[in-house]
Formats: C-alpha cells, structure tokens, sequence
C-alpha cells in the first residue's frame, strides 16, 4: 500500500470532526498536516465562534494548519442575479399544489469544490494538471458510527477516505462527552443558517436565541419564493414557488413551534440515557458536513473530477 502524501481532516466544525480534530492534537490519532473548513459563508456565528476557539485552543497549540477555504457566499449568490447560483434544496408548491424538492448541488459547489482544490494545489497539482494515480491525501471522515451508512469512498483517486471514529467505534455521544470533559460541550451544528433541512427545533433555537440571524433567515426565504435571481434573469422562472419550512408557508408564520416526531423521539432518548443531554439541547442530529450532510438523505452529487 502506498503512502499518503498529507493526511487532512475535512473540518466541518461539528461535533464529530470536532472530535477528530482533538484526538489527533492529543495524540490518540496520527499526526495531521492540515485541516480544511469549507466555508459557504453563512454560517452561524456560534460556527465561526467555535471555529476561531478550536483553531486557538486545539489546533495551533498542536501545530495543525486550519485552512479556511471557500466558493463563495451562498446566500448571496442565490440573490445575485449575475451570478451562477447551485441550487439549495428547497422546498416546492408546484404549480399543481403538490410539494417537492429542489436538487440539491449546494454542498458539491460550497463544500466539496473548495476543498478539492486546495488539495490539488497542497499536492502540487492545481487544476486541470492531472494527479498522478501514486499521488494522494489521506482524508479524515468525522462519521461515528451511529450513522455508518453515510461513510462511502470519496470518488476521488487523489483523496482517500479514512474514518477514525469508526475505527476507534465511537457513537456521537462518545464524541459529545469527550468534547464536554475537554471544555467543548457547546460545539454547534454545522450547517448554512437558511438550510432548507432544518427541522423545527434548529428554527426555533435561530428565532428564540439569535433574532438578528432570524430575521436574515425570514428575509432569505421571502426573497427566495419566486426561485434563485439567476435563473430569472435568464427567463427560466421557477414553475412554483420556493420556501425554506417544509410546510410550504413563509418562514415568519410557519409551524415551527410544532415538535416533530422526531424530536419527542430525541426526548424519550434522554429519559433512558443521560448521555442525550446534549444532543436534545442542540436539537437533533442534523448538520452538514462536506462528505458527510447529516441533512436530508445522504449526498447523491457527483463527487467525479470538477475544477
Ligand atoms: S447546510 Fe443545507 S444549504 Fe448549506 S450546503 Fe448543506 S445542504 Fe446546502
């Protein structure tokens, strides 16, 4: 077997790669050469905060670069008429009154592009130079192994997927209580403030503690009833409209106070297992990670060769 020329930590910033992350500046893991955030620009601030905060606390003292790397905002380019907009999954009352579902390229423009680039140009091979089939990273995977399913090879010859916490067997609890004992209870989800996958608690917890980031959600998703700028400024209207809440209302009056079934799930968990404190005060699990979107149904994008 041949040896990684890098080993590189996909940093979403979330509890799992956060984990990762800790594990290797404590020794518990090999030494990483860097550790990558894919930015889409709207983020939460609790995200940056806590980026900032590992970066300073974890990362540095350890010697592992963190490198921020981004494809623009995403919320603005959504907005911008002039630009190419990927199209987030949101939700659809088609014209004949049934829902549906936007294809979602988001996480493949915002998240995977990026980092596949600054790979390339970390092994010296910056697009479109081929990558030699010898020449490659060793990616780490923060997936636990509560949701096993979503760990699959990353199509790419020149990144190779590892996933150390399904090496070392660890359940997002055991990620969660690692992260309490070491000060690191609070790490956030990681995922774009308008997400189109955020249940209900993820609103109401952006309503109830964060009103100025409520209120740019509230805008977004009016802005967005008629369909991304580009497409009609091209003549291709959305046949339909768009809405951030599931329930194909504006997000100012959706049901959001509504708790899902999901959620008492989550509540019953923490009746039987103390351990499910965190998660229920989080929300539940979703949150989305370059390799790993915990939102919605696993990434189906193309993962193949794009600039
Ligand atoms: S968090 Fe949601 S909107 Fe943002 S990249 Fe992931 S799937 Fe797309």
């Amino acid at each position: 077997m041949s040896t990684p020329a890098l080993r590189i930590l996909s940093l979403g910033a979330g509890v799992q790669s956060t984990t990762c992350l800790l594990l290797a500046a404590e020794g518990h893991l090999p030494r990483l050469d860097y550790a990558i955030f894919s930015d889409t620009g709207w983020e939460p601030k609790t995200v940056y905060s806590h980026l900032d905060r590992i970066e300073r606390e974890i990362a540095k003292p350890a010697g592992i670069p963190i490198l921020r790397v981004s494809s623009g905002n995403i919320r603005t380019d959504a907005l911008d008429p002039h630009h190419r907009f990927a199209s987030m999954p949101l939700h659809i009352r088609n014209p004949d009154g049934n829902a549906g579902l936007t294809r979602r390229q988001c996480t493949s423009e915002y998240k995977l592009k990026p980092i596949k680039r600054q790979v390339r140009e970390l092994l010296g091979f910056p697009h479109p130079m081929p990558v030699p089939r010898s020449v490659f990273v060793e990616q780490w995977i923060g997936i636990s192994v509560d949701e096993i399913h979503r760990a699959k090879a990353s199509g790419i010859n020149y990144m190779r997927s590892v996933h150390p916490l399904l090496d070392l067997g660890y359940t997002r609890a055991d990620c969660q209580r690692l992260l309490r004992a070491r000060g690191f209870g609070d790490t956030p989800k990681s995922s774009c403030l308008g997400c189109p996958y955020h249940g209900n608690h993820q609103w109401r917890a952006l309503r109830d503690d964060s009103p100025d980031e409520w209120l740019d959600v509230v805008e977004f998703d009016a802005a967005i009833r008629a369909g991304n700028a580009r497409a009609n400024a091209e003549g291709k209207p959305l046949l339909g409209e768009a809405y951030l809440h599931r329930s194909l209302l504006p997000l100012s009056i959706a049901p959001i106070d509504r708790v899902t079934s999901h959620e008492w799930r989550a509540r019953q968990g923490d009746v039987f297992d103390a351990v499910a404190d965190a998660e229920l005060e989080s929300g539940d699990a979703d949150g989305c990670s370059p390799w790993a979107c915990r939102s919605g149904s696993p990434i189906r994008e193309d993962f193949g060769e794009a600039a």
